[in-house]
């Protein structure tokens, strides 16, 4: 399965993943986005990931 991860030094905190899938990712009080779950059964993580404007999101 892939691992999700958010490159913390490219997100600028749009909150796009968060809309996509809050189950996964949520923008902390930093402006940054964090992953709290690697598995979602609702949403694609890979289609997540390319919503991101910065390509920050992996999954890998
Ligand atoms: S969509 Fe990308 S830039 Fe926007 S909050 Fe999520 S990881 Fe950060």
């Amino acid at each position: 399965m892939a691992k999700v991860s958010v490159d913390v030094s490219s997100c600028v905190g749009c909150g796009l993943c968060e809309q996509f899938c809050p189950e996964i990712f949520e923008v902390g009080g930093d402006g940054i986005a964090h992953v709290k779950a690697q598995v979602c059964a609702l949403h694609n993580i890979e289609e997540a990931a390319q919503q991101c404007p910065v390509n920050a999101i992996k999954a890998a």
